[in-house]
């Protein structure tokens, strides 16, 4: 059982992840062959609400799927990894979706159909402060800007894909949390208030105000597919911090997590991976 009793809400995206696993990466206008199909749930939200879940937070989603079937084996898919969808709404647009390719070495391109995601919306839903809510930007930035006024407990927003925030965004988030390349071309963040940036194979680290405050190595695997490795990390990250682990351990936490997505190709991050950080683990 999980050390911690944490509340947390994951407004955004919902996809379906149609992936070919080829050799190599095609380019552009080329045709690579002999791809092996599959087929998972995705979507930044919905990969970070499922991580969430089975790390052992209390996670409910607020998100929007179409009236298609797809979008109904997605929010199925949400729920069995014990994510509470009952603020999943059906909406008349496709469910979102993501055609991705992974090579061999784990590198990948994906393209993101919206869809159903361009709809989501919090009105109607309350934020309690005793609840974390976590947020990425494959949803209108119009909501995340909502949000952000909305939210009465923790805030963290995953900024990516990288898109330039509000500054009531920045000043409201409690964390933010991108990957190197998303830093890079988001300057506005360099003085944010807290911002966890990803660095793939060399780990993470935490800055306050452009100070690094923590640092820490990622684990040593052998990738087969990098897709949802930042997702677990976000989730893992937060709650590591809610459930009080320092900055430091937190984010050694979230890389285990992290770690342990890329090494699995559907990008679902194992417990057992976190819950070797908690305090009553040992
Ligand atoms: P994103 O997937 O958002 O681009 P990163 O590639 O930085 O983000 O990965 C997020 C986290 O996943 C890293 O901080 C690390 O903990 C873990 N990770 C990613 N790639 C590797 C790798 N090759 N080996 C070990 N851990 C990894």
């Amino acid at each position: 059982m999980p050390g911690f009793d944490i509340a947390l809400t994951v407004v955004g995206s919902i996809n379906a992840d149609i992936t070919a696993v080829t050799d190599r990466l095609p380019a552009p206008g080329e045709t690579v062959g002999g791809g092996r199909l599959l087929r998972s749930p995705g979507g930044k939200g919905a990969n970070q609400a499922a991580a969430a879940a089975r790390l052992g937070a209390r996670t409910r989603m607020i998100g929007a799927v179409g009236t298609d079937p797809t979008g109904r084996e997605m929010t199925e898919a949400l729920r069995q990894a014990g994510v509470d969808v009952d603020q999943v709404a059906e909406v008349d647009a496709e469910t979102g979706t993501a055609l991705i390719t992974v090579d061999a070495r784990g590198e990948n391109t994906i393209a993101v159909c919206e869809g159903a995601n361009a709809q989501v919306s919090i009105a109607d839903h309350e934020f309690p402060a005793t609840e974390t809510v976590l947020t990425q930007l494959e949803i209108p930035l119009a909501t995340v800007t909502a949000l952000a006024a909305a939210v009465r407990g923790f805030f963290v927003v995953n900024a990516a894909p990288a898109r330039r925030l509000p500054a009531e965004v920045v000043d409201r988030a409690d964390l933010i949390i991108v990957n190197e390349s998303e830093f890079a071309a988001l300057p506005q963040l360099r003085e944010a208030r807290s911002v966890a940036v990803t660095y793939g194979a060399q780990g993470a680290a935490l800055y306050e105000r452009g100070k690094q405050i923590a640092v820490a190595p990622a684990q040593t695997v052998t990738p087969v597919s990098t897709v949802g490795a930042g997702d677990a990390f976000c989730a893992a990250l937060t709650i590591g911090l809610r459930a009080g682990l320092s900055a430091e351990t937190a984010l050694r936490a979230a890389n285990a997590v992290g770690a342990a997505a890329v090494t699995d190709p559907s990008a679902r991050p194992a417990f057992r991976a976190f819950a070797h950080f908690l305090p009553d683990a040992d």
